[in-house]
């Protein structure tokens, strides 16, 4: 783990402590794919009896805040299906310069790299939303794949989906105010966790968002001055959803519906 990493985990374990656990347990299959935030949409959209052949394969998986799954050039030993979890794809140009430039919360998979038949990524995956994800091997992965069945079909719009996100997060980083893209980012977030309020420092919003610690906390206290979110002692809770929205750039509602789509 480089040294930026390790400050990220250190930074963020101290948050909550460092508890990473595993569990044998397995989901019960959930069929529906509207949003319920336990359960992994992705592969809730999966038939019955493809679930059913998937699930020795699954294993649920605790995620702690601050945890890299695995880092820019590294094998991906595993990909993850988040439940209530969010694992951010952060860009590293330097040991001071991180961009969050993908989110995968439990409408997708981390380790996408992996579908497409490489064995690494250019980004680091670091758990930025404590909670359960579904974790399989990557020679698992590799299997389906060549399987061409349901969940090789949903990878693939899958990925059209984390593109899209991709390239509407990097329009958006370039072009809108820090409000506005704070609100984005905290109404995706709020979405994947399925939480009012989650922990976060400014520190790691900065980074997320790739501005000074001074843009974020300026853009913050904007939102909680016209009610909209409440932010104290690094716990964000969200007031407002409706306001929030109207906050927000375009951004948030477009890949809203292409998230929405890609799953229907
Ligand atoms: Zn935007």
């Amino acid at each position: 783990m480089c040294v930026a990493a390790q400050t990220w985990y250190c930074l963020c374990s101290s948050l909550i402590g460092y508890a990473y656990q595993e569990s044998q347990d397995m989901p019960l299959l959930n069929t529906s794919s509207n949003g319920d935030s336990s359960v992994n949409r992705l592969l809730a959209t999966l038939p019955k009896n493809e679930y059913k052949r998937l699930l020795p394969k699954l294993k649920t998986v605790s995620l702690v805040l601050g945890e890299v799954l695995y880092e820019p050039g590294a094998a991906i030993k595993y990909v993850y299906f988040p439940n209530d979890s969010i694992i951010s794809l952060i860009s590293e140009l330097s040991e001071a310069s991180l961009l969050e430039v993908g989110m995968v919360g439990n409408e997708g998979m981390a380790g996408l790299a992996v579908f497409m038949g490489v064995n690494s990524s250019s980004t680091r995956a670091l758990v930025q939303g404590a909670g359960t994800a579904m974790r399989m091997s990557s020679a698992a992965v590799r299997t389906e794949a060549n399987r061409l069945g349901n969940l090789h079909h949903l990878l693939h719009r899958y990925s059209h989906s984390l593109l899209a996100q991709v390239s509407q997060s990097c329009a958006c980083n370039r072009f809108h105010f820090v409000d506005a893209r704070l609100a984005r980012w905290l109404l995706m977030t709020k979405d994947r966790l399925g939480a009012e309020e989650f922990p976060l420092t400014q520190e790691f919003l900065a980074s997320m968002l790739g501005v000074r610690r001074e843009g974020v906390s300026k853009a913050a206290g904007a939102l909680q001055a016209a009610k909209l979110i409440r932010y104290s002692r690094g716990i964000i809770t969200v007031l407002n959803r409706r306001g929030l929205e109207a906050k927000s750039c375009e951004c948030y509602a477009i890949i809203k519906a292409e998230t929405d789509a890609y799953l229907n």
